[in-house]
């Protein structure tokens, strides 16, 4: 396996390169191969102090805010013009610090943020209302206005590690278009691609302090969280810390909006094609092994077609190529880490436990001896009560639990915590558009949905997957502020 090579780089702060205030450095693994790439400083609190007021003063002070969105959105066009030329770097930097498998690195992990952010730029800037009449109340001597949506203010972004430049951008991109400035704190395992997004800042001559980048771990996000300097912060993590950020967020009276985890079903009705909803299925278990929040990792078949699916499952699982992600033929790298992988196999363990049967996988691959590696892994015999129906695993586990009829799919389908995504699979689109209908859950495809992520349509979750949304006009409308204007009539 290769692995790239990289130089130490600093923290982003007010338009500058930093070592940082601190002597602690913080290790880059890849997790293919367990090498460190780099280095980066773990950002102090004086650090993170310094990052806030910096941004802080861009706000109050700086151009950003008050330019007029034709001009914000020249340079974010420039930004993303830069990125676009950087994309073959970003992929193998992907590679190297999140383990993606090089397709997916191409496509879903740099492609499209890059491809969405030109959309922010082109499509949903020139476009958006910043400004709406407010007719007059005739007879009551109500006046009439406008209302003027205004940057929310200085918006601390924290992000997670499996899709590291895709949650950055989706987080960064309507930041900015809105007028925020911003303080990024990426996850420690995966701070590069991170670091790119300064450089292209740099380079687009976006002002200084409109953008700052620190990195490091609890430390520095509980104290962008807390920091009363801060107006907004939007986070991507797991519910656990989603809570923390919420209540650490509540004591200034901050906005927060949270993209947690998911544990999202796959409902698979009587009459669907098998041949069509394999792939789906597949995806669920190996892409960027489990660990993607809206993956539909629950298969909730209708009894009629639990065997057949389940033996074209396991007929297919063993063609997967798990191993080297920068190989191109490689369908399943790595988890992030060893600690990661233990949280899975330990799962796993209480799936064999509570009286559920490996129909395949649920070791580690023999044939590789370093890397954070596990086999795609399928359970049967599985109650929707199990810990590993209701638990995310954010590995490569797919769970099968048949139902006798749609409002049983339906009913299995929403007990659960969570409420990020879902699929339905009919030969009848009007019967599976009235079974997404009934699921509480932010987003749902139908018999596959047509591909990748829309850039128009919101992205996020009901109940504990989260509170507001991401992508177009809905990411955008999370970091603006409503300001309502009213004057006498005449
Ligand atoms: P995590 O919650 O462990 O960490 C996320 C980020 O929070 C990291 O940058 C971390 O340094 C920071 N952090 C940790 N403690 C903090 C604290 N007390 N205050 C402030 N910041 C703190 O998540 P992870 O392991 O990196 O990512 C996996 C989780 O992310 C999964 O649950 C997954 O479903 C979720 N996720 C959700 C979405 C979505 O859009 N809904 C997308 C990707 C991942």
């Amino acid at each position: 396996m290769t692995s790239t090579p990289l130089a130490t780089r600093g923290l982003y702060i007010d338009g500058a390169w930093t070592e940082g205030q601190g002597t602690t450095a913080v290790p880059v693994l890849n997790p293919a191969t367990e090498d460190v790439i780099a280095e980066v400083p773990e950002a102090t609190p004086a650090d993170v102090d310094a990052a806030v007021a910096a941004a802080r003063r861009a706000f109050d002070d700086g151009p950003w805010p008050t330019m007029k969105p034709a001009e914000r959105a020249k340079i974010l066009g420039a930004m993303a013009e830069k990125l676009t030329r950087r994309r073959a770097e970003l992929v193998e930097l992907n590679i190297a610090e999140a383990g993606s498998t090089r397709m997916l690195a191409d496509f879903l992990q740099v492609g499209t943020p890059i491809d969405h952010f030109v959309d922010m730029v082109e499509r949903v800037l020139p476009q958006f209302p910043f400004q709406a009449p407010v007719p007059p109340v005739i007879g009551h001597g109500i006046g009439q206005g406008i209302v003027t949506r205004e940057p929310y203010g200085v918006a601390a972004l924290i992000t997670a590690f499996n899709f590291p430049f895709l949650l950055n951008l989706a987080k960064l991109a309507p930041a900015l278009a809105a007028g925020c400035t911003v303080v990024l704190k990426s996850s420690p395992y995966t701070p590069l691609e991170a670091l790119v997004l300064g450089e292209v800042a740099e380079a687009a001559g976006l002002p200084p302090g409109t953008l700052n980048i620190v990195t490091g771990d609890v430390a520095a996000g509980e104290r962008l969280t807390r920091h009363p300097g801060v107006d907004l912060v939007s986070f991507t993590g797991s519910d656990a810390v989603g809570r923390k950020v919420y209540a650490q967020g509540a004591e200034s009276m901050k906005k927060v909006v949270l993209e947690l985890g998911g544990k999202s079903a796959n409902i698979i009705l009587d009459d669907a094609n098998l041949d069509a909803v394999l792939e789906s299925v597949l995806a669920g278990i190996i892409t960027h092994a489990g660990q993607g929040c809206a993956l539909l990792t629950r298969i909730l078949v209708h009894e009629s077609l639990h065997d057949d699916l389940v033996a074209r499952i396991v007929g297919t699982l063993g063609f997967i190529s798990v191993g080297d992600p920068s190989d191109p033929a490689t369908m399943m790298g790595p988890l992030i880490r060893d600690v990661q992988r233990r949280r899975v196999e330990s799962l796993i363990a209480s799936g064999v436990e509570d009286g559920a049967q490996i129909a395949f996988g649920g070791k580690r691959p023999a044939h590789l001896d370093r890397g954070f590696f596990l086999e795609p892994t399928l359970f049967v015999g599985v109650d929707n009560s199990m810990r590993i129906a209701q638990e995310e695993f954010f590995g490569p586990v797919g769970v099968v639990i048949p139902f006798r009829d749609d409002d049983d799919a339906v009913r299995i389908a929403n007990d659960s915590r969570y409420g990020l995504g879902g699929g339905v699979w009919s030969a009848d689109p009007q019967r599976a558009a009235t079974v997404a209908h009934r699921l509480r859950t932010g987003m749902v495809v139908i018999n596959g949905g047509g591909g990748g992520l829309n850039p128009a349509a919101p992205f996020g979750g009901y109940k504990n997957s989260g509170i507001g949304r991401e992508f177009g006009e809905y990411g955008l409308s999370e970091y603006l502020q409503h300001k309502a204007l009213q004057w006498p009539v005449k």
